[in-house]
């Protein structure tokens, strides 16, 4: 079911930055132009029109009332809010560690200078609703920005057919500390989002992931607000020796194969038995999955499984991959982290399948795919706040200061720049 590659063609079919695949195709991108012009222009005629026609129906409100978020709390069972609550209490203390307070660079009589740390003012967080419902994202998303100090955080979801928002997301939501939930879905409610409606204020960040469409949106409006990535299809890559068991390989694969059918399940072994042997679990596991038809093609379409002659030439791929999600299903796998250049998280040994990070031991699963983690990181607290350097001089510091100054701005040809101190020494 999953293709076998050489290195070579691995590297020429997934690596190449001139053959990857654009996170959404034109289609999609003029759909979600209009969408969002609308929106902007028209306001809530428009999220009005857009929500029937892709929602297939219209909420009464968009905003889900106090009775309902009560409500909501009779509706999912006691076993699942206590998961929610301890997944909460791990995502809380690991993102807890990354606060930062305001940091002193220099501190003299003359010279004063650092950086103030502030939280984001209103941050919007997206939660996919479409074909299902990810509690798991409300707490990853909402939770950092509750740490950070974000003054208004709120949520946007699809409502089923212009009814109520899966109860699940609602308990989510209180657990994480959201202040305000949307119905409302796809690239209007990003447009929403951005630019606000007639008693829907604008948001200053937009963060969560969903389909093409919500993609290409956040794609649009960014610039106008902040967005914390574009996300591409999720994927894992595995590492695996002759101490990896195939069953465990097969399992981790087919749980990033049944996201979604463009999800990417890559393993690179040392040893043709395991990836043998994978092949034959991946297939067997696979009957008996209810997401069987979403895995097989992705698997079939998305998949690669690659024989290395060492564990350092699996590093080099996996360096150059840069994969959001990285499992190290190896001998003293420990000992092994040293190697990771890029990844976006990294699942260490044999009993920490990707599901425990997805859902429960604290790390963020907002993390950068597609290459990206290359140059950029899992979400974090540091998504929601400003850094703002400051800086004082005294009268002295800047006359000593002054002369640097002024041959820079004559070289820029900004003799403003050296007027401006030189009128302050002059008085
Ligand atoms: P979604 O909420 O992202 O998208 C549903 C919305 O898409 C609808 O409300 C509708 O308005 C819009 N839409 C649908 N068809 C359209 C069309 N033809 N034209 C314009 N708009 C249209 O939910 P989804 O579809 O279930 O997608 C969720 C995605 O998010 C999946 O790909 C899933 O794998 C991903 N996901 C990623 C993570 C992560 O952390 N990386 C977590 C959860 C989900």
């Amino acid at each position: 079911m999953i293709s076998a590659y050489s290195k070579d063609q691995f590297t020429n079919h997934f690596i190449s930055r001139k053959t990857k695949k654009k996170p959404f195709d034109d289609e999609v991108m003029e759909t979600v132009k209009e969408v969002i012009e609308n929106v902007r222009n028209r306001g809530e005629v428009a999220l009005k029109e857009y929500t029937k026609k892709f929602d297939g129906g219209i909420p009464n409100e968009w905003i889900v009332s106090e009775e309902e978020r009560k409500a909501a709390w009779n509706e999912v069972s006691s076993d699942v809010i206590e998961s929610l609550q301890k997944a909460a209490e791990n995502i809380r203390s690991f993102h807890s560690k990354q606060l930062q307070q305001t940091r002193m660079m220099e501190m003299t009589e003359e010279i004063i200078s650092g950086q103030l740390f502030r939280p984001i003012e209103r941050v919007g967080v997206y939660v996919p609703g479409g074909k299902a419902v990810y509690p798991s994202t409300v707490l990853m998303n909402a939770i950092p920005a509750v740490l950070a100090g974000v003054n208004q955080i709120v949520m946007t979801t699809p409502s089923r057919g212009g009814g109520a928002i899966s109860p699940i997301l609602s308990v989510a939501a209180d657990i994480a500390g959201v202040h305000t939930i949307y119905k409302m879905g796809g690239s209007q409610a990003i447009a929403v989002l951005a630019y606000g409606i007639d008693g829907i204020q604008p948001v200053d960040k937009i963060v969560g992931p969903g389909n093409a469409y919500v993609a290409a949106a956040k794609s649009l409006v960014f610039g106008d607000v902040g967005i914390e990535m574009i996300a591409g299809p999720s994927e894992v890559a595995i590492i695996a020796d002759e101490t990896a068991n195939p069953r465990f390989i097969a399992a981790d694969l087919i749980a990033q194969a049944e996201h979604d059918e463009k999800a990417r399940p890559f393993v690179f072994s040392t040893s043709q038995r395991v990836l043998d042997e994978t092949m034959i679990e991946v297939r067997k596991q696979c009957e008996v999955l209810p997401r069987k038809e979403i895995a097989e093609v992705a698997l079939t379409n998305e998949g690669a499984a690659v024989f290395v002659k060492t564990i350092e030439e699996a590093f080099q791929l996996v360096n150059a991959l840069a994969p959001e999600h990285l499992e190290l299903q190896i001998d003293d796998a420990l000992a092994h982290l040293s190697k990771v250049k890029n990844a976006g998280s990294v699942f260490i040994g044999h009993y920490t399948p990707e599901s425990v990070g997805d859902y429960f031991a604290g790390p963020n699963h907002v993390l950068p795919t597609s290459g990206t983690a290359r140059f950029s990181s899992g979400l974090s607290v540091d998504d929601f706040i400003k850094k703002t350097t400051f800086v004082y001089y005294s009268e002295q510091a800047l006359q000593h200061a002054a002369p640097h100054i002024e041959s820079i701005a004559f070289e820029e040809q900004l003799e403003g720049h050296a007027r401006a101190v030189k009128v302050r020494l002059e008085q």
